[in-house]
């Protein structure tokens, strides 16, 4: 892979010589030109250590022919020899011909001939044979990717930082993504996902016939479009988003943006460390698919920072706390407490009550929800133990899980061994599972949850009407509740589609044999809606808001006041 700060980097070139004059004399000859740095060697060994310490970034190497010890025909054998070193080019400095033609023969690129006469040759020979092997170098990786005939990610930052270091225009990073492209893929078999990545490279490749840039796919379904500042993102990102929605009447595709606009002395690679920061702060975000990078993000990113080298010492440090909220059966009158759900709060002692929404998606980004989760697993369970022992009554608690802790090998055991050593019920702990998480990893996902379900574990499917479920992978999913999302409910008053909607998903759940649990629910009038629709269990506002375990207690007390009655 080509390093990002080649370009700017000074060429490192070893002189080799035994004699200093000789050795002096050529550095102040190429001293000239600016952009060189000088190692040293007085004979054939110390210039093979050298090669070797320096192969990375070593330009060229200049060798005497004729020194002690070991001679430059010796160091060319070896070099030719050595598969890593092979590639180093290698001008002789001699004042022999026949010599010239023996180590040409040998592997040499050009020679220099002594005594140093005539210094603009010198210099040129150096500069050309340098430039040359660093055209090599780039054609020897492919140039383009030949799906989208895009620059593929090594030449495009390659290119993209030539493009800083020489071109008086400013340029910003744009970085497109496709949202749950592994599920277009999924459904729709990886042809069509194909053609999906072909066509939104072709509208960018026609975009930037109209103006100065060049993109690649970086990856799987990411551009990055390195181009002259454009007016207006959004007409760009719709543009896009147009063609796409040409490809397929049946399928809807969603792209999202980030852009990092131009500022001085920031290199590519970091703009398009910050346009992807940008674009994935927008993920799922339909309404709002572009995002600028700017200073609020920046302020983002140092909290983002801050969060994740905090979050070890949290759960040590009790800043971890786990609130419940109650679900209600409301086919009863007065509705009854039937259980609740664990949801993680993080009291930082500098940024006070941090809201899961802004740490739980960047930990699953990072590979660190499962220190959260286990701690809030381990906290519900000994917490249902605990009322339990104090009250005589067994409030069941659903846990969240990510998409991470499923694919984790230990889940299984973990769970179990929570449930025996409280002496639970396996009912009594629920389990939260995304919708799009079913989608994802389909097969191994669907495994692990009828392991658990299969252990006596009742699976609730979070967020339903989020994800891509389709009815038929639907009836073979193994669950027990669907949890409508929220956004569902938020209108119904108002909305006659999104009632209709409602009644749909309620229609699919008793067709499943599930029940349904409505989430954010927090008027009078929604509540109605549910009930006269038959659904089963609400969880929201109306009721309560996520409470801490002490004034959860109370809940808990008026359920028992209902029960002697
Ligand atoms: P979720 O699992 O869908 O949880 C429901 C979220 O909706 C909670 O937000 C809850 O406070 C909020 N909510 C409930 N009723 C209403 C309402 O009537 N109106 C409105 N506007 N909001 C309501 P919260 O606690 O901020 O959690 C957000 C998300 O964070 C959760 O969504 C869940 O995906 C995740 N999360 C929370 N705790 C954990 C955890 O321990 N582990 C993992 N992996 N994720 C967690
Ligand atoms: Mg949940
Ligand atoms: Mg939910």
């Amino acid at each position: 892979m080509i390093n990002s700060s080649e370009m700017e980097r000074p060429k490192l070139v070893l002189i080799v010589d035994d004699q200093e004059l000789n050795r002096d004399a050529l550095e102040s000859i190429l001293e000239e030109d600016e952009g060189y740095n000088f190692i040293f060697a007085e004979n054939g060994k110390e210039a093979m250590d050298l090669i070797r310490e320096h192969q990375n970034d070593l330009s060229i190497v200049l060798l005497d022919l004729i020194m002690p010890v070991m001679t430059g025909f010796e160091v060319l054998k070896a070099l030719r020899a050595d598969e890593q070193l092979k590639d180093i080019p290698v001008i002789v400095l001699t004042a022999e011909k026949q010599a010239e033609l023996e180590a040409l023969d040998l592997g040499a690129v050009d020679f220099i001939t002594k005594p140093f006469d005539v210094p603009d040759v010198i210099v040129k020979r150096v500069d050309r044979m340098i430039k040359l092997r660093e055209g090599q170098h780039l054609i020897r990786s492919a140039e383009k990717d030949p799906l989208t005939g895009l620059y593929s990610s090594n030449f495009f930052f390659e290119y993209a930082n030539r493009l800083y270091t020489n071109s008086s225009e400013k340029h910003d990073a744009i970085v497109l993504n496709i949202e749950q492209f592994h599920t277009v893929n999924a459904l729709n078999g990886r042809d069509f996902g194909d053609e999906v990545l072909r066509t939104i490279g072709d509208e960018i490749g026609i975009f930037l016939t109209e103006t100065e840039g060049l993109a690649s796919r970086i990856e799987a379904d990411r551009f990055d479009i390195y181009c002259l500042p454009q007016p207006d993102y959004l007409a760009l990102l719709e543009r896009i988003q147009d063609r796409a929605n040409t490809i397929s009447p049946n399928v809807s595709i969603h792209l999202r943006m980030g852009v990092k606009p131009y500022r001085e002395g920031v290199a590519p690679v970091l703009m398009f460390d910050r346009a992807r920061a940008a674009c994935s702060m927008v993920r799922g975000n339909y309404q709002k698919p572009l995002m600028i990078y700017d200073e609020d993000m920046r302020m983002q990113e140092l909290l983002n920072q801050r969060l994740l080298n905090d979050l070890r010492t949290a759960a040590e440090k009790r800043q971890l706390m786990v609130f419940y909220q109650p679900k209600y059966d409301i086919q009863c009158e007065p509705p009854r407490l039937s259980s609740a759900e664990a949801l993680v709060r993080w009291n930082h002692p500098e940024m006070g009550l941090v809201s899961p929404g802004s740490f739980v998606p960047l930990f699953e980004g990072n590979g660190l929800i499962g220190i959260v989760d286990s701690f809030v697993w381990q906290e519900a369970a000994r917490q249902i133990r605990e009322w339990r022992d104090k009250y005589h009554f067994t409030l069941p608690v659903s846990v969240n899980l990510s998409r991470s802790d499923v694919m984790d090998p230990t889940l299984i055991d973990r769970l179990v061994n929570l449930v025996e050593s409280n002496n639970l019920e396996f009912r009594t702990l629920k389990l939260e599972v995304t919708e799009s998480a079913y989608t994802e990893n389909a097969q191994h996902m669907l495994d692990v949850i009828r392991k658990l379900r299969s252990l006596g574990f009742e699976i609730e499917m979070d967020d339903f009407g989020s994800g891509y479920s389709s009815l038929n992978m639907l009836s073979d999913m193994p669950i027990d509740v669907l949890k409508m999302d929220m956004k569902f409910i938020r209108n119904i008053e108002e909305n006659e589609t999104d009632r209709r909607l409602v009644s749909l998903i309620l229609d699919i759940a008793r067709y499943l044999k599930v029940s349904v649990v409505a989430e954010g629910v927090e008027t009078k009038g929604q509540l109605e809606i549910l009930r006269a629709g038959e659904c089963d269990l609400v969880q929201g506002y109306y009721f309560s808001k996520p409470l801490p375990p002490g004034e959860f207690e109370k809940l808990i007390q008026k359920e028992i006041a209902i029960e002697r009655n």
